[in-house]
């Protein structure tokens, strides 16, 4: 068996049109989303996300602002900052590029966000919205992994779905939201990480496995059940001399190997990827629907 392929670009483009009707009624009420974006410090991977998100903003014909400080930007100085955006009412979504400098403490900046404005559903009042099963925003990996399950028919309803990883941003918020009642979940889930036991034996048990450890090609094709739906997170740059600029990306589950067992595989690039600042384009969208409806 060789696995159909789950598209990022194909199942964001879906999302896309939608969207774009929605913001064109918001723009036929004179109102134009605003999503802003705040990168503190020079990290290339970041400054390279950040340009992507602008990119797609004004391809959706919304307003985009970025903002860019200084690595020397100090807690109080970024905190007055999101004080700003929290009370700009041409942005109705934001977010503070993680991660920030060590001398700034993450929390700190997450908790001062108004979480109606928490375009990466960060704040901890949504991560317990969504934890409930009453959501405001939805974290936008893992809304992106939920999205390419349903959009491309795959049964949750009832499947053990592993969840490989535990982090705040995509292991956790995805079990929980697999875990909820209704579309695209209903599962069965289990969560595994570094200090699991027996993870191979686990993973095999797996329906539906989506992995995001962040080591490359570390789901090999015994440790996966004939059959199952593989969606891999990870991101991975690995030397190869082959490459123009002597290295590629590759995810956290080993790819050729893989997809000669599974029934269904997202690949890296080209899988997950385009679906996160889809979604974050989504977050900013509901945000400002929200904030149209309570003026
Ligand atoms: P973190 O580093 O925050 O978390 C990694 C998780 O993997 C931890 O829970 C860790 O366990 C677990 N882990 C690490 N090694 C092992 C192991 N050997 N066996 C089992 N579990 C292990 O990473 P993120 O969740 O932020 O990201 C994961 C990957 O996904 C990265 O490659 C990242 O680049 C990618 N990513 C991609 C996105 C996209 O848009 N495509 C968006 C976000 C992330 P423990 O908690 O015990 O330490």
């Amino acid at each position: 068996m060789t696995a159909r392929l789950i598209l990022g670009k194909e199942v964001s483009e879906s999302i896309y049109s939608e969207l774009r009707e929605r913001i064109g009624k918001l723009k036929a009420e004179g109102i134009v989303p605003g999503l802003a974006v705040v990168l503190v410090g020079e990290d290339p991977a970041s400054q390279v996300y950040v340009r992507m998100k602008g990119k797609k903003c004004e391809e959706l014909g919304m307003h985009s602002v970025t903002i860019v400080l200084p690595e020397s930007t100090t807690e109080a100085e970024l905190l007055a900052k999101v004080n700003e955006l929290n009370a700009d009412d041409s942005i109705h979504g934001f977010l503070v590029q993680l991660p920030l400098p060590k001398h700034i403490n993450e929390d700190t900046i997450i908790n001062a966000i108004d979480p109606k404005k928490d375009a990466d559903c960060f704040h901890p009042e949504n991560v317990g919205r969504m934890l409930i099963g009453d959501p405001s925003f939805l974290p936008a990996t893992p809304a992106g992994v939920q999205q390419m399950l349903i959009r491309s028919g795959v049964e949750t309803s009832g499947k053990h779905v592993v969840v490989v990883g535990r982090s705040n941003i995509v292991g956790k918020p995805m079990a929980a939201m697999m875990v909820q009642k209704g579309k695209g979940a209903d599962s069965t889930v289990t969560v595994v990480h570094s200090r699991t036991q027996n993870l191979p034996e686990i993973t095999r048990q797996a329906d539906i496995l989506i992995v995001a450890i962040g080591k490359a090609r570390f789901i090999t094709k015994d440790m996966v059940k004939e059959g199952a739906v593989v969606i891999d997170v990870g991101t991975n740059r690995v030397p190869d001399p082959a490459a123009k600029n002597g290295s590629r990306l590759v995810g956290d589950v080993d790819f050729e190997n893989v997809k000669e067992i599974a029934s269904a595989i997202t690949p890296v690039p080209g899988g997950v990827g385009p679906m996160t600042i889809c979604m974050l384009m989504a977050n900013a969208v509901k945000a400002t629907e929200c904030a149209t409806r309570l003026r």
